[in-house]
């Protein structure tokens, strides 16, 4: 048995999504034995994401620069905004490097059984920055649940009136399924293959 300060960074770790207590131990044991080339940048970079993390105000990712990577990148298409339910998403269309445009971060979606109405969610936000003139189109990239499609249905009439182009993402993708698991070809696909709603 270890000390109780190990056993609680093992329980601290196993906290963590897909970590269970065995693979905690194991990285905590892993760390251990490599305490100068692994331990210490490790606890250097989290401190530092820790201290410096903000959120986007343009656009609701999490990244240590105001506004975000994304929004303060010159070359990225101001005027082509894609909808997404939270920054796991956005990640995971970054990492696909299937979008060259903006996001913006719904933060969930409607569901009536969590009582997560549309003041619950950043849906004003983005009819005010659609009112402002400068989106040319707003692509919903929402999971292929109930939730999802009820929330795209719900954005597509607040900005039936605007007269903005609004696409949906093509999917082979499963019923259910989050795009965080979807990998890298699916994605740029269902970017490609976008239709008009
Ligand atoms: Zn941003």
């Amino acid at each position: 048995m270890s000390s109780s300060e190990i056993e609680q960074a093992i329980a601290l770790l196993s906290k963590l999504p897909t970590l269970g207590p065995r693979s905690a131990r194991r990285a905590i044991l892993f760390l251990l034995t490599k305490k100068q080339t692994h331990f210490a940048p490790l606890i250097e970079a989290l401190k530092n994401v820790h201290d410096n993390i903000k959120t986007c105000p343009e656009c609701g990712n999490m990244d240590t620069s105001v506004p975000c990577a994304v929004c303060s990148d010159v070359l990225r298409q101001k005027s082509l905004v894609c909808v997404v339910q939270d920054v796991a998403d956005l990640w995971a269309l970054e990492r696909a490097g299937a979008f060259k445009g903006v996001y913006h971060v719904l933060g969930g979606v409607l569901s009536a059984l969590d009582g997560i109405g549309p003041d619950e969610l950043e849906i004003d936000s983005l009819v005010r920055k659609v009112e402002t003139g400068a989106v040319s189109e707003v692509i919903l990239a929402l999971p292929a649940t109930v939730e999802g499609q009820t929330t795209a249905h719900y954005i597509s009439d607040r900005l039936a009136d605007s007269g903005v182009k609004i696409s949906a993402l093509s999917r082979g993708v499963p019923v259910g399924g989050e795009l965080d698991y979807l990998d890298d070809g699916t994605l740029q696909m269902a970017f490609k293959a976008r239709r008009e709603v």
